[in-house]
């Protein structure tokens, strides 16, 4: 062996695997700037040209089955989940976008050419109403062609069993937090996407999840230090409200003191 391979193994021993930058997903796209605003259409387009591995966003039916694009259960004080479009419509973002539908959102998803749609679809009243949601997000997404650039994650256990069971190939993760990755595999599940703080809890779940194929994405990690011990913990998503910020901070750790 030459001297030259000798040093070359001595340092990739003793330096921290470099191979295992974890992907940044913007949280509600990259909303914390100029003009955007989170789940917003501007916020899924920033997110694209800072080349983030993808966009999170938060997907609810209202009571006449359109799909539109929030975070909360209510806007303005009122249930979106059973009121009909028509009464929430006109509501606009604080950015002055109108209230996205998920066909306007995946429109202009279906133009960008980088990031991954990370479909969050929230959970709805009944076990029956939680796959009926499943169903009619997919068929849209299939519909728009956009299958194989979108990623599944859910609180609710009946909506993700069901995404499973019509989309056996999708990438489908869990958000609770409450469920070890072997029986989330046994499920169909291809990866948890659990808050830092139940992966620092149960920190044996990033090394069971990689022995089983799966994929560990955590939420929502906004400090710098904390995204560098995830990373370090080899997650292989940083789910993130900085995402600008989070890119620099995978590429360029800080030293650990
Ligand atoms: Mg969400």
């Amino acid at each position: 062996m030459s001297l030259l391979l000798l040093v070359g193994l001595f340092f990739s021993l003793s330096l921290p695997a470099q191979e295992n930058i974890p992907r940044i997903i913007a949280h509600r796209g990259y909303w914390q700037t100029e003009g955007s605003a989170q789940n917003s259409i501007r916020a899924l387009k920033l997110a694209d040209e800072i080349r983030v591995y993808g966009s999170e966003f938060d997907v609810h039916l209202t009571a006449d089955d359109v799909a539109v694009i929030f975070h909360d259960d209510t806007i303005r004080g009122i249930a979106i989940q059973s009121t009909l479009y028509k009464e929430i419509k006109d509501f606009r973002l604080p950015n002055g976008e109108r209230l996205p539908t998920l066909e306007a959102y995946l429109e202009k998803g279906k133009t960008l050419e980088h990031t991954k749609l990370v479909f969050e679809l929230k959970p709805h009243q009944t076990p029956e109403r939680n796959r009926e949601a499943a169903r009619q997000v997919m068929e849209t997404v299939n519909r728009m062609g956009l299958a194989d650039r979108t990623e599944y994650i859910t609180f609710d256990m009946d909506a993700g069993l069901e995404i499973i069971r019509v989309a056996p190939d999708a990438e489908v993760a869990y958000l609770r937090g409450n469920v070890p990755p072997a029986r989330l595999k046994e499920s169909g599940y291809t990866g948890l996407d659990y808050h830092h703080s139940v992966m620092l809890e149960n920190p044996e779940w990033f090394t069971e999840a990689k022995e089983l194929g799966m994929t560990v994405n955590v939420w929502t990690v906004n400090d710098p230090e904390l995204i560098t011990q995830m990373a370090s913990l080899e997650a292989d998503f940083i789910t993130t409200d900085i995402p600008a910020e989070a890119l620099k901070t995978v590429a360029n750790p800080a030293k650990e003191n």
